[in-house]
């Protein structure tokens, strides 16, 4: 495919732009707790400057100190901030990159834990996911907010950003005054769609008085709110012709609010571009540019969008997290050299609902691009890497790229480990994109590799390195309960693997993450499952939309679930388990036992005696595959 679209220039407003690929505005807790932004937020955006994206729309800035909705949320509300954002859009300019600012106010999605006062809204009506009651807003208030939105944009403007981003998306203060969801006043905010638009629409005409109407200011829309009540299409394609006569430059189309969240940064389970349909109808009736956003990863996809004329500029934000350098990289044709992002939400949006500032499961430089930047080592040492999972391959390039000499041996007949079982369940198909670019690293690196190779003492003896990374991985644990030997159990990566058949009914033993997802492989697949599970809940670890996803695709497969429930025996019958009610049988043809995985770290024990043996991955501590590749990359960088 050529890229010839995604590479034309186009313009917004009057502010022209060098290609139609955008980072649209993405929340990363890397400014200051008040407000200032910090040299980690500006090298993380200048790193996309430099990765070749055309505009740059930073993450909401806060236009008031008790705004935010997140603890380290950037602030322009005060001529204080002025410095730091004039070296970002400075930093940013060198690389030919247009960069833009959000401003927003989180109003009642937000609480007093995070601001310290009320959170404010149009109506006393907590958000849903909040809970907090709001105050409602006084009509001198609404002004006075109005006034701050215009003078943080006036602002941005006098900063050198190039263009601004109203954030009406997404349940914030201006969404909850546009929408009926939030706004039930009866004055002139409220009721019929001209007065609970007023809000924006005085926000627009303020900041042209300020800014100049040739400043350009984005708006960003949900245009379905998807929630009983809230915003529909056929409400937002008018409010957009409404905007657009007010002077907007652009319109940049989400979906969603926090109660329909999962959808609005979608995980690896939901479909690709799940609003492009939304920007195309929408883009019917407009001459402003308008811009589509969310799981767009694939420069493909963003390619074919803009074919089909479903929007003006493509926005791929977790796309530029895992890779920066995108855009170059397609330019140049190393499409196989894309990082790709999985869908995984660990670092991302996982991070932020932790209220952590932001991570990534496939580039763990995001965030320290100051400190991670791999150097070549003045003294070149021969490495055994041994096992050749993600975390095992990730050390293995970092140590190869590095300028080390590197060997990674695995027993089985390929690389990956456990991590292609994990990619084998419904929606999770992505994560064999990231095995295949750890794979092409490790060749394009001149890793060598050593498969169906037991590494044992005697091997370490004969190649004698200087160092071993052990990511020898996890083996599944069997509990001791009755009949956990029988001819019908089995573990769920012999399920995943396709070790073991399919036969029957199942009864999966475990419901953390990896025996709710095998019991959704195994429901797919025609088969009845129940899962049992002795916590409260399902999938506890799984990060909030993932888990979304994967508790309807449960429901919908009819998968029976039982919490707080012990499995007493296993039959050749099924399973008899203790609930709350007292004691019931479960009849199954098959018993997968999930129940968790144990470090195998024998071999690195004995090797340590002899050796310099740094343990990573799952081998060291079983958990999330975020802090695995973290942990191994660092590791490589260390030595
Ligand atoms: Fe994508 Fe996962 Fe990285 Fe987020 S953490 S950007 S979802 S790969």
């Amino acid at each position: 495919m050529k890229f010839e679209r995604m590479f034309s220039p186009g313009k917004i407003g009057n502010m022209a732009v060098k290609n139609r690929l955008i980072v649209p505005p993405m929340l990363t807790e890397y400014a200051a707790e008040d407000g200032k932004l910090t040299e980690r937020y500006i090298r993380y955006y200048e790193e996309k400057a430099k990765g070749g994206w055309g505009l740059i729309i930073c993450e909401d800035n806060s236009v008031d100190p008790h705004g935010g909705g997140f603890k380290n949320v950037a602030g322009l509300w005060d001529d204080a901030f002025m410095a730091m954002h004039e070296e970002l859009t400075d930093r940013v300019h060198k690389y030919g990159a247009k960069i833009a600012v959000q401003v927003y106010h989180a109003g009642r999605e937000s609480d007093s834990s995070i601001t310290g006062v009320k959170p404010v809204a149009p109506s006393a009506i907590p958000d849903p996911t909040e809970r907090e009651t709001p105050h409602e807003l006084t009509i001198n208030e609404i002004k006075v907010l109005t006034e701050e939105f215009a003078q943080a944009i006036y602002r941005a403007k006098n900063a050198g950003y190039d263009a601004a981003e109203l954030h009406g998306a997404h349940g914030y203060l201006i969404n909850q005054f546009v929408s009926p969801f939030s706004n039930k006043r009866t004055d002139e905010y409220g009721g019929n769609i001209m007065n609970r638009l007023r809000f924006p629409l005085e926000i627009i005409t303020r900041s042209q008085e300020l800014a100049g109407d040739d400043f350009p200011i984005i708006y960003r829309i949900s245009a379905d709110e998807m929630v009983e009540g809230g915003l529909t299409i056929e409400d937002t394609k008018v409010i957009a012709q409404m905007l657009e006569e007010a002077g907007i430059a652009a319109l940049h189309v989400s979906a969603g609010v926090y109660k329909s969240g999962a959808i609005v940064s979608a995980p690896s389970a939901a479909k690709t571009a799940p609003f492009s349909d939304y920007a195309l109808q929408i883009r019917k009736l407009l001459k402003i540019p308008v811009f589509t956003v969310d799981k767009i990863v694939y420069p493909y996809v963003a390619e074919s969008l803009l074919k089909e004329g479903k929007a003006d500029f493509i926005a791929m934000g977790r796309a530029s997290i895992a890779d920066p350098e995108l855009p170059n990289k397609v330019r140049e044709g190393r499409m196989e050299e894309i990082l790709p992002c999985i869908g995984c939400w660990q670092g991302c949006q996982g991070k932020i609902a932790e209220q952590e500032p932001v991570s990534c499961l496939v580039n763990p430089r995001t965030g320290k691009e100051n400190t991670h930047t791999v150097i070549k080592t003045d003294e070149k040492k021969k490495i055994m890497v041994i096992g050749g999972g993600p975390a095992g391959m990730e050390a293995a390039i970092v140590a190869a790229k590095r300028g080390h000499d590197v060997t990674i041996y695995d027993k089985a007949d390929r690389l990956g480990g456990q991590w292609l079982l994990a990619a084998v369940p419904p929606g999770k198909e992505m994560l064999n994109s990231f095995t295949v670019w750890q794979k092409g690293e490790l060749a394009r690196n001149g890793v060598r590799i050593e498969l169906n190779c037991e590494v044992t003492p005697a091997l370490v003896d004969l190649e004698h390195p200087d160092e071993i990374i052990y990511a020898a991985g996890a083996t599944p644990v069997v509990p001791p309960i009755p009949g956990a030997d029988g001819y019908n159990v089995c573990t769920a990566n012999d399920i995943l693997s396709g070790k073991r058949d399919l036969t029957g009914d199942a009864v999966v033993i475990g419901g953390g993450l990896v025996g709710a997802e095998t019991a959704e492989h195994i429901a797919v697949h025609n088969h009845m499952v129940t899962i049992v599970e002795m916590l409260p809940e399902i999938a506890a670890e799984m990060p909030d939309a993932p888990k979304v996803f994967l508790m309807e695709s449960l429901e919908r497969n009819k998968v029976a679930m039982y919490t707080n429930t012990k499995v007493l025996k296993i039959t050749e019958k099924g399973v008899t388990v203790e609930t709350a009610d007292g004691t019931k049988d479960i009849p199954a043809g098959m018993v997968v036992m999930a129940i968790g995985s144990r470090p195998n770290k024998s071999l690195a024990d004995a090797l340590s005696e002899k050796y310099r043996v740094t343990i990573v991955g799952d081998a060291d501590k079983v958990g999330k595959a975020l802090d695995g590749i973290m942990n191994a990359y660092d590791t490589a960088l260390a030595i």
